[in-house]
């Protein structure tokens, strides 16, 4: 079954000449327990279609749901909501809080939420994410790829349908990359957890289920079992 998918989705931005198509009637589902790479030249509309699925921009035209849930047509207010409990988000900058350690940016979506963690699953998460040892670090004790891993553990804690990540490994040299790949990989496989990801690196990519393209604005290819040379 679909953890989210969209159909018909456009968005422009301006009017008159200045007027810029940056989704152009996109249709897409993704599937649980699917990890999907969207990628394509600047421009393509990747951040505008991943910000109008997970519920942080309105589309203009098209619907979205999220699980059983139409999330256009959503007060505000239910939108936050919605995003607070079954979306996850991971940013190119980590955007974790510098005052708590690694464990209390892991559990912040639970304060949030006034809901408690499930043991089982916050240990399996710290399991695989391979930071037993870092949990009582502030961020800034903790190098990059280290940080990317609590935000993305931050993501999936509360098992959220679907977690987004915006170029998650933009600002990490490759090892702390492939290490954060391979946690998504991991959390997908062992997890069941459903992961879409923008990236422009082939070899981000290649950790993908799938790859979709885009281009002006409309889905115009699909990769699956990627490799880092078929994405080219
Ligand atoms: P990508 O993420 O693939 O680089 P974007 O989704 O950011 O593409 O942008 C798609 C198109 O929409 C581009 O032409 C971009 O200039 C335009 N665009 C995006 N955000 C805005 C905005 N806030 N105002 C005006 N134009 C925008
Ligand atoms: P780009 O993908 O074009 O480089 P950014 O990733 O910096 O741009 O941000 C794109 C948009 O993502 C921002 O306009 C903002 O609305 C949203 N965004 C970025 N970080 C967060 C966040 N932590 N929480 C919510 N929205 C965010």
């Amino acid at each position: 079954t679909a953890a989210v998918r969209a159909s018909g989705l456009g968005k422009h931005y301006g009017s008159g000449d200045a007027r810029v198509t940056a989704l152009a009637g996109v249709d897409v589902r993704f599937m649980r327990q699917e990890f999907t790479a969207i990628m394509g030249p600047s421009g393509s509309g990747k951040s505008t279609l991943m910000h109008c699925v997970a519920g942080l921009d309105k589309a203009d035209e098209g619907s979205v749901w999220i699980g059983d849930t139409e999330v256009t047509g959503l007060s505000d207010n239910a939108l936050t909501d919605l995003r607070r409990d079954r979306v996850g988000f991971v940013f190119q900058a980590f955007n974790l809080l510098p005052t708590l350690t690694a464990l209390e940016n892991i559990l912040l979506p639970f304060d949030l939420a006034g809901r408690k963690p499930d043991k089982e699953v916050l240990d399996r998460i710290i399991t695989t994410v391979n930071l037993k040892d870092r949990l009582s670090h502030r961020p800034s004790q903790l190098s990059g790829g280290q940080q990317q891993r609590v935000a993305c553990a931050r993501a999936l804690v509360t098992q959220p349908d679907v977690v987004f990540a915006d170029e998650p490994t933009g600002a990490l040299d490759s090892t702390a990359s492939a290490e954060l790949l391979q946690f998504l990989r991991q959390s997908v496989d062992d997890l069941g957890q459903t992961v879409v990801m923008v990236t422009h690196e082939p070899s981000a990519a290649a950790f993908a289920d799938r790859v979709l393209f885009l281009k002006d604005g409309a889905l115009v290819d699909e990769i699956l079992a990627p490799t880092a040379d078929s994405v080219l």
